[in-house]
């Protein structure tokens, strides 16, 4: 008789990315790739990358990169609900309400000033991509680094890629808001190398004011995972934020908090404003 393949159901799992970036330094040791997950639950104000926000994919405009009605005007000739006009000076104008995301500019568009912001990939596609990279991350321990948007919101692809990257040998990390289920959380610690947790703040009400969150599952999943995995090395990541977290009370405050877990390092991460120009290609308010 004979025995039939044993397939690798976790290969064909699908989760929905906006990119995977090569040659990360600043996403866990050594040199990573990093695969950037769509959706999350905050809508943090300071947030540099937007288009990882929403969960579903979505339709991006770069005005400069648009040649215009008057050479092309492609975009709204195919759109087939008439959500593409052109404004006096002859760049494109959305009218969001009226997408439903079918895509059919971005194909036609011939400078890519639309584009579509987020993909339905494979565990199997990201590996792919992620092994090209192999010879790089053999100094430094480096390897696969997850991140978004919100990795937890995505548990069966997440939980998916790490347990098939760990069966690979693949150094991995990953930065989470820590706003997710603690049972996945706890799952995805067990294929994990490097864990960066966010603490925004510890004031619940400023938490809330400046992401839309309260900070209560977040500093609940982090006390949960201290008790629970006392020898795993995590880095607390707050990203300082005038207004939010900057005084030094605040700061000192967080330090103190994070100082008596044990195995846990912090980082401050300065504000950028890097972000800012995203907001206006997803026809979004930036609001820090
Ligand atoms: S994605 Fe589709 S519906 Fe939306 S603007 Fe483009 S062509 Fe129109
Ligand atoms: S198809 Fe692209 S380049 Fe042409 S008008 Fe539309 S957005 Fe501009």
């Amino acid at each position: 008789m004979t025995s039939l393949p044993v397939q690798n159901t976790r290969l064909g799992k699908k989760g929905i990315i906006t990119n995977i970036q090569q040659y990360s330094l600043h996403d866990g040791p050594g040199i990573r790739t990093t695969v950037f997950f769509k959706g999350c639950p905050l809508r943090c104000r300071w947030c540099c990358n937007p288009e990882t926000q929403a969960a579903a994919p979505e339709l991006s405009y770069v005005e400069r990169k648009c040649i215009c009605k008057q050479e092309c005007g492609w975009c709204a000739g195919v759109c087939p609900t008439e959500a593409l006009s052109f404004a006096a000076n002859g760049k494109v104008q959305i009218n969001r309400a009226r997408c439903t995301s079918c895509f059919e500019c971005v194909r036609i568009c011939p400078s890519q000033a639309l584009r579509r912001e987020g993909q339905a990939v494979s565990v199997a596609d990201v590996l792919a991509a992620v092994e090209e990279q192999s010879i790089f991350y053999r100094e430094g321990k480096g390897g696969l680094t997850v991140s978004g948007g919100e990795p937890l919101s995505q548990p069966k692809f997440l939980l998916a890629l790490l347990e098939e990257a760990k069966h690979r040998n693949l150094n991995t990390a990953m930065e989470t808001s820590g706003y997710g289920k603690y049972a996945v959380l706890a799952q995805a610690m067990r294929y994990l190398d490097t864990l960066f947790f966010d603490i925004k703040s510890l004031d619940e009400a400023k938490h809330q004011d400046y992401t839309t969150v309260s900070n209560r599952r977040i500093v609940e999943n982090l006390t949960q995972l201290r008790r629970d995995f006392p020898n795993a090395y995590i880095t607390v990541r707050t990203p300082v934020i005038h207004g939010l977290n900057d005084l030094p009370e605040e700061q000192t405050a967080i330090r103190a908090y994070v100082r008596q877990m044990p195995n846990t390092a912090f980082e401050a991460l300065p504000c950028h404003r890097f972000g800012e120009p995203k907001y206006a290609t997803l026809g979004r308010e930036y609001t820090l």
